[in-house]
């Protein structure tokens, strides 16, 4: 089993706290600030920077027009004199040592809403760079962040949160689009005893969308009827909508009829085996026709998405997937050989929402066919995924 390196930090600081022990950082030795910078982002974003020696290990907190980046066992540098750019929201950044906490607290020029988990990064030392904390955000309302709202790092904390928690409870009402795969002139595979994947696939995200909704998320359709979108439409339909997941569900064919199971795919560039690059190009296949489309909107998309945001989008959408294979395993829902979770280079994934397609079975084997077509196996597939977004870690 493939033990994710903050499922290991969690394991690790879980342990620390059931022998009594405070958590491992605690006995390392101290963080030390390297320098603090800001910038500006396509889209009137600001970006916060904050490098240290050591990864650091980190909550936030708000205040009125304030951001405060808590680092525990850091210390600070008078002399560092942090570099602001023009055109972000930070007007003045200030260090406060308190005790072993180093607290880098920036006044802004207006409001903002909590940081989303997808505009949190930490990077790995690079050439001339240590570890770097990066936030990225804009203005906001304000709402939903109280004076005591703390978002964790990775290194911290994590033990004390539970699994799963329902979306009712959560400050913010999550947004997740569900993508029926095909429809209108394109039907996608098609079984043996006739079965289209456009009317499969639509059937389950409506029954997913219900599902959803009834846990307490916000949830869009891309279609909701038997229409043809594009790849890039469905794409840009989940940014539009701010979703914070997108799940693009579609079913499988293959030449071996004995073939069957699901299989989860999410965004790469290069595809991770060559079975998953045919599949993305059937997949893809279907946009051939309407690419000029697509090649404009994922060009524009491509200027907004810096690497940075392209590495956390695929983090989070990685850990979604690990996630959704895992539910549908708990479920006995039959998996297709080989890894539950795969990479290729799918049009409709290529966006700053994270996200997975969901191949939900194999129309091209006639058990799989008949079961995909049944009431009762798709709420079996609904309730596996709807777990999987229940188990999501929206918050970092
Ligand atoms: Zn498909």
């Amino acid at each position: 089993m493939k033990i994710s390196r903050r499922q290991l930090l969690k394991t690790v600081s879980f342990s620390a706290l059931v022998v009594g022990l405070a958590p491992r950082v605690a006995f390392s030795a101290p963080n030390a600030l390297r320098s603090v910078r800001t910038g500006a982002q396509p889209g009137g974003k600001t970006r916060f920077v904050i490098e240290t020696a050591n990864r650091p290990s980190y909550t936030l907190s708000y205040g009125d027009k304030q951001l405060v980046v808590n680092l525990s066992n850091t210390n600070g540098r008078s002399d560092i004199i942090p570099k602001l750019a023009s055109g972000t929201m930070i007007k003045r950044i200030t260090q406060i040592q308190d005790g072993t906490t180093l607290k880098i607290s920036a006044a802004l020029s207006g409001a903002i809403d909590a940081i989303e988990k997808n505009q949190i990064m930490i990077l790995e030392p690079n050439g001339d760079n240590d570890y770097r904390l990066v936030l990225d955000f804009a203005s906001g309302t304000g709402r939903g962040i109280a004076n005591t709202a703390t978002t964790t790092g990775a290194t911290t904390a994590k033990a004390t949160k539970t699994e799963s928690k329902p979306a009712t409870t959560n400050k913010t009402q999550r947004i997740i689009v569900i993508d029926a795969g095909h429809g209108g002139k394109d039907p996608g595979c098609i079984g043996k005893g006739g079965t289209q994947e456009k009317t499969v696939v639509l059937s389950v995200a409506k029954k997913l969308k219900n599902k959803l909704e009834a846990n307490g998320y916000k949830t869009y359709l891309t279609r909701s009827t038997d229409v043809y979108l594009k790849l890039g439409e469905r794409a840009e339909f989940a940014e539009k909508k701010h979703a914070d997941l997108f799940i693009s569900l579609h079913a499988n064919a293959n030449p071996s009829r004995d073939m069957k199971g699901f299989s989860i795919y999410t965004l790469s560039e290069k595809a991770s085996d060559e079975e998953a690059q045919k599949l993305a190009d059937s997949e893809n296949a279907a946009d051939k026709i309407d690419v000029d489309g697509f090649e404009q909107f994922s060009k524009d998309i491509r200027v907004a998405l810096s690497s940075l945001q392209q590495r956390a989008v695929a983090e989070l959408s990685e850990e979604y997937a690990n996630g959704c294979a895992k539910s549908m395993n708990r479920a006995s829902i039959e998996q297709q050989r080989g890894p539950s979770v795969r990479h290729a280079p799918f049009a409709v994934l290529r966006s700053t929402v994270p996200g997975a397609l969901i191949e939900l079975g194999h129309l091209s084997n006639k058990s799989e066919e008949k079961l995909l077509k049944s009431d009762a196996h798709q709420n079996k597939l609904v309730d596996a995924i709807a777990k999987s977004v229940n188990s999501y870690d929206f918050d970092v």
